[in-house]
């Protein structure tokens, strides 16, 4: 499990940080060894969205790492006091200036690897109202064969678009989890394939 090293603890200041299983706990945490402070790390929410506009798709390019130069939907780290839906907008908003209204929950998938969590949602764009920021290096709206397919940040991403664009056609979406190694993201009820 990636964690990162914690070598001062959060409460004491104190140089004395030792892995241990704390009593009745199910796991090995890092435990301050001056004053008994447990620092608990869990994984972190990533929130961002699908948006359709007249047929193509709002997509950014990575000014900073991980994943510079990759090309990705926008999607951010989720902060504390707001909701997901909220991270989801302002994530579009700081990434890209777009304002967009959220219409569902699409996609989640896990990246165990990363602890990390992905909640994609599918949004409508409503204009932009700023410029994109400066994790952005570049911006588009692009039709399905414009879409950089093999300089996506992660495979789950190309599978949650086409996926997308597959069920447009179709007119209806369906809701999906999976995780992002494999790039499989499976419909909810399948349960026997959501876990591989
Ligand atoms: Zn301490």
């Amino acid at each position: 499990m990636l964690h990162k090293t914690i070598r001062y603890c959060s409460q004491c200041g104190a140089d004395a940080i030792r892995q241990q299983q704390p009593p009745g706990d199910t796991h090995l945490r890092p435990v301050c060894q001056q004053c008994g402070h447990v620092i608990y790390q869990n994984p972190t929410v990533i929130a961002g969205c699908i948006i359709e506009h007249q047929g193509k798709f709002l997509l950014g390019r990575r000014a900073i790492e991980p994943m510079a130069g990759k090309w990705s939907i926008p999607a951010g780290f989720m902060e504390n006091g707001e909701t997901v839906e909220q991270a989801a907008a302002r994530e579009v908003l700081e990434e890209t200036g777009a304002k967009v209204d959220l219409l569902s929950p699409y996609s989640i998938f896990s990246v165990p690897q990363m602890n990390q969590v992905y909640i994609i949602f599918r949004a409508r764009f409503d204009g932009f109202v700023q410029p994109f920021g400066d994790e952005t290096a570049e911006l588009a709206f692009m039709a399905k064969d414009e879409v950089p397919w093999h300089h996506l940040t992660y495979p789950a991403i190309g599978q949650i678009l086409s996926r997308y664009i597959h069920e447009e056609s179709h007119g209806q979406f369906g809701l999906y989890m999976g995780n992002f190694d494999v790039g499989l993201v499976h419909p909810f009820g399948t349960a026997n394939s959501c876990f591989n």
